[in-house]
């Protein structure tokens, strides 16, 4: 049976960002796109549950994954993002976010993979990009996914793919389902890669 992260902390500043040195798995994605969603199907509804919690929807929510013994460090890290805004990510990467976004993208030493959650049933969107191109320009890994994918036919799933990896300039796009459960063992193998 795979291992639930447990809910560490919410954090909304940079002092307050666990001292942790497993590698990090942080999850972002514009408002509405099915992040909760995904999360829940990821570690338990029980635990991202936290996360929609009034207040911290503008933190960083941290999940720690243990696979050793009781008591020892995680071997992973979940981090929960803020969702961005429908709007053009402005001059920074956006002025809606809370201002210790950037520097966490920037400068946090075990984010090890950006999951990049964009929604596979409405056309690439400029915010989208511009945050897969900021990530790339500070050489973070990235998986972009696809959410909600449930909602489209086999032959739209292809167009889909394509039109977002054409529009976000990316290699691959994993679609996925919070829903049907597609994709959600793909991710896992993802993330499982990077564990200690
Ligand atoms: P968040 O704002 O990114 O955390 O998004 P939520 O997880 O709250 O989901 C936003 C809306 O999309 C809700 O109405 C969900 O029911 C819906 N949704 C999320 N994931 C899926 C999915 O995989 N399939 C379908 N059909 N709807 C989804």
């Amino acid at each position: 049976m795979r291992p639930t992260p447990q809910f560490l902390l919410s954090a909304t500043s940079a002092a307050q960002f666990p001292d942790t040195e497993a590698p990090e798995v942080a999850f972002l994605g514009r408002s509405n796109v099915g992040k909760s969603s995904l999360l829940n199907a990821l570690v338990g509804s029980k635990q991202a549950h936290v996360s929609a919690t009034p207040g911290r929807t503008q933190a960083i929510n941290f999940f720690a994954l243990h696979e050793g013994a009781p008591g020892k460090a995680p071997t992973l890290m979940l981090a929960d993002l803020p969702g961005y805004g429908y709007a053009k990510i402005s001059k920074s990467i956006s002025a809606e976010w809370p201002k210790f976004i950037e520097p966490y993208l920037a400068d946090r030493e075990q984010l090890a993979l950006c999951v990049c959650l964009v929604d596979a049933k409405i056309p690439p969107q400029e915010s989208d990009a511009q945050l897969i191109a900021y990530l790339r320009s500070i050489h973070r890994s990235i998986l972009v996914v696809g959410t909600k994918a449930d909602k489209l036919s086999g032959n739209e799933k292809t167009r889909s793919a394509t039109a977002l990896k054409d529009g976000l300039g990316i290699d691959q796009v994993l679609l996925c389902s919070a829903k049907s459960g597609l994709g959600i063992k793909e991710i896992w193998t993802e993330l499982r890669a990077l564990q200690m």
